[in-house]
């Protein structure tokens, strides 16, 4: 199928070639005639498989014939960079269409965004905090509100911001199309997304596992030897660019300072930052400019980045699908990558979960890295090897009504072609009368980012502006400055907590106790 065969309009449809999309992925091909006809959906599919897509192009092509007639479509996003990327592909698949957007987030400038919701904006992208605090100083037009998109649906309808969330849809007209997103879809959501949905379609695409274009390690390993892990496995695997995870904002500073004291071009990001500066770091991480982020799960939902082929959870995620969110930063679309976890001690009850769920596809390694140093094969790491045996058939891809039953499903293979893209063939109709397994819901957190203090607005940086990923240059893999033994004996030797003995005082150190 290609984009032809869904009747869209012609300027969107050159919006489509402008970027280069010409088959939609399963989940839009799936998804966009749902929505066509009017009905409502809930779309679980895969980070990384063109979801944005497949509730911006039905929006756009309902709204293209009716622009300034109100704000029509609201998308309500749990981050702020999520809300500016997802503006961002309204802007270019729009752009022949005359269709307006904003974005509506906390740490940017206030009154522009009061006047483009005042000018009567088509499509509002938007963090609930920051929206509600524009309706309390304006009085926001809801009433022409005729599609309601929440992407990253599991999260968005999770304690931290479900009030939030409540509260705006209250103030949408009943009489709407609904559209829920997410990577992950817990059975609790589906309950919840129920209440406000009408009658919903389920378009359901290998939901909740983890994509098996990400080679998945982890190390258990000394919590105190995890910087020298890190280390070693930036300079024994093939990458380009690389997002480490941290738990903590003040441990994603802490992580930063240490690796750009070890001569590495790092940037960070996490909630306490400016958006300013959470804008910089991004722009020139997206741009290849600075090769690795640390960051907090401010990054791990949705965000898009080309060629991110290694992700290092410093921490181990508290919830799974933060795990499953943070690995689909890479392997995303048509590439591959690796994910590599550093398990501690302390960290074992959070893999635990993580090892059930993903278990079969993850590879545990005892006491750091495995083997003698060498660059990971390009099937691991890059997009170039894609034909392997693999990931011929690796994915399948199911969709299946939400009401009454889960039957019908469709199954498709996910494979790769000799160009290296990623080809999707539909197999055939089986049944498949299991729910999806429960998995468990997401820790409850505070929506804390959307609060926080407003910065001054970095023109240059306005979503609008902000350019398309650049090609970065080939990371060469380095060669290791901890060789591998070292890590082992480093590992021994901080388990029984004594330092070797260094220089002449080192010596006499060494000999104290013999007085005591
Ligand atoms: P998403 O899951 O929406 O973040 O999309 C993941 C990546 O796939 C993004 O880089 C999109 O630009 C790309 N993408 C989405 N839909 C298509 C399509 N139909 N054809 C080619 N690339 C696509």
């Amino acid at each position: 199928m290609t984009f032809k065969d869904l009747n869209l309009h012609e300027n969107l449809q050159q919006g489509l070639q402008d970027i280069g999309f010409s088959e939609p992925t399963p989940i839009q091909e799936q998804s966009i005639p749902l929505l066509l006809e009017g009905k409502d959906v809930l779309g679980a599919a895969q980070t990384g498989t063109g979801k944005t897509g497949a509730f911006v192009i039905p929006i756009i092509n309902q709204i293209i014939n009716k622009p300034k007639d109100g704000i029509q479509a609201l998308i309500l996003s749990p981050t702020r960079e999520l809300a500016q990327q997802i503006d961002e592909q309204i802007f270019a698949l729009g752009y022949h269409t005359g269709i307006t957007s904003a974005t509506i987030i906390g740490g940017e400038d206030f009154s522009r965004q009061a006047d483009a919701i005042r000018a009567g904006v088509d499509i509002l992208v938007a963090t609930p905090g920051r929206l509600i605090d524009q309706t309390k100083v304006l009085d926001v037009d809801f009433s022409t509100i005729k599609y309601l998109v929440l992407d990253e649906a599991d999260r968005m309808l999770d304690m931290g911001f479900l009030p939030d969330v409540n509260h705006i849809i209250d103030k949408i007209p009943k009489k709407r199309q609904t559209l829920l997103f997410s990577a992950t879809m817990p059975g609790s959501i589906k309950k919840l997304a129920q209440d406000i949905m009408n009658n919903p379609e389920l378009v359901q695409i290998a939901v909740s596992t983890t994509t098996k274009s990400v080679t998945q390690k982890a190390y258990l390993i000394d919590g105190r030897e995890k910087l020298k892990v890190v280390q070693n496995v930036l300079d024994t695997h093939e990458w380009k660019s690389c997002i480490i995870f941290t738990a903590t904002k003040k441990g994603t500073d802490q992580l930063e300072r240490l690796l750009s004291k070890k001569g590495l071009k790092v940037a960070s990001i996490h909630g306490d930052r400016d958006q300013n500066e959470r804008n910089k770091a991004l722009h020139e991480f997206k741009n290849g400019h600075v090769p690795i982020i640390v960051a907090t799960d401010v990054l791990a939902r949705g965000i898009d980045i080309d060629d991110i082929s290694l992700i290092i959870n410093y921490d181990v995620p508290r919830a799974v699908e933060d795990y499953i969110h943070r690995i689909g930063r890479t392997g995303r679309y048509d590439k591959k990558g690796i994910a590599v976890t550093l398990v501690s001690k302390q960290d074992s009850k959070f893999f635990n979960a993580i090892e059930r769920k993903v278990g079969k596809d993850l590879e545990v390694i005892k006491g750091g890295v495995k083997q003698a140093p060498k660059k990971e094969s390009k099937k691991e790491s890059g997009k170039e090897d894609r034909p392997n045996k693999d990931n011929s058939s690796d994915k399948k891809v199911k969709r299946k009504d939400i009401n009454p039953d889960f039957s019908k499903l469709k199954y498709f293979t996910q494979s790769v072609n000799e160009e290296g893209k990623m080809v999707f063939t539909l197999i055939g109709k089986e049944k498949d009368k299991e729910e999806p397994k429960k998995q468990k819901s997401e820790q409850p957190k505070k929506q804390k980012q959307a609060k926080k203090k407003e910065a001054p607005r970095n023109k240059n940086n306005n979503s609008r502006n902000s350019e398309r990923p650049k090609k970065s240059k080939k990371q060469s893999p380095r060669k290791p400055s901890v060789e591998l033994k070292t890590v082992e004996k480093a590992s021994e030797r901080n388990v029984n907590s004594r330092r070797p003995a260094k220089g002449f005082w080192g010596v006499i150190k060494s000999m104290l106790p013999k007085f005591k």
